[in-house]
């Protein structure tokens, strides 16, 4: 039996049995982490409203040699969603960003990358970031650290400099060069490769204030979208909700 206190946040909670909660949550040092919250539904939980999705949390709980599933001691508050959770595109875009962290994090591994990315994005939700931007920005990472996303330096059919334009080849699963792709690869307009450039060098908040054309980050997502589904052989649950109230 091993007690851990760590910093977290909370991806997903699940009704379990008729008083407690399964929760999955996201450490630095142990990756995606599942537990249950004894307790947690009753009307008078020690737990409060500190097990709501993305809340960031001081979370403390007991492993058993063994068993996947730990036992949720403590949690403290750190940062609520609550405020973001007033305005329905960012409720639905935090959603979105749970179920993507959740897909790509790993059970076990440290995860302190993925864990600041979340961090970092769902705090610009809530210094109201536009949304869209922000999905974008976790997208394009999320599938960057989960080594999804083909260079964008490198042609991924010879391993040479890729210049402009950029060219997207399906067949190749990513980026060509002129001889790679002269015929039958699809040009990528720059204004498209400069958005992927800026998402690559900069923090998310500075990115949020960026210049960047509203069609040129409808692109971006749909690029990432081709290569989250090649990879996931399925769409996320949350991306139709996310096109139907934030657009894109
Ligand atoms: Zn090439």
């Amino acid at each position: 039996m091993r007690l851990q206190r760590t910093e977290a946040i909370i991806l997903h909670t699940f009704p379990a049995r008729e008083r407690d909660k399964l929760v999955v949550f996201l450490t630095p040092e142990h990756g995606k982490v599942k537990g249950y919250a004894y307790g947690a539904r009753s009307m008078r939980t020690r737990f409060g409203a500190s097990l709501e999705p993305l809340a960031k949390v001081r979370i403390g709980y007991v492993e058993r040699e063994g068993e996947e599933i730990v036992r949720i001691e403590s949690v403290d508050l750190i940062r609520s969603l609550f405020p973001a959770q007033q305005n329905l595109a960012a409720s639905v875009a935090a959603s979105y960003l749970a179920e993507t962290v959740d897909t790509f994090a790993q059970s076990g591994d440290p995860a302190e990358v993925i864990y600041r990315l979340l961090d970092r994005t769902t705090e610009a939700l809530l210094e109201g970031a536009s949304p869209l931007r922000v999905l974008a920005y976790a997208e394009v990472w999320i599938l960057r650290l989960a080594g999804v996303l083909p260079s964008l330096r490198n042609c991924n059919a010879c391993d040479g400099p890729l210049g402009r334009p950029l060219r997207f080849d399906s067949g190749a699963h990513g980026f060509v060069c002129a001889n790679c792709g002269a015929d039958h690869a699809q040009v990528i307009a720059n204004d498209v490769a400069d958005v992927l450039d800026a998402i690559m060098l900069l923090p998310v908040g500075e990115f949020a204030v960026a210049s960047v054309a509203p069609d040129a980050l409808v692109e971006v997502r749909s690029l990432a979208a081709f290569f989250r589904r090649n990879f996931l052989g399925h769409e996320l649950r949350a991306y139709e909700i996310v096109g139907g109230v934030i657009g894109g």
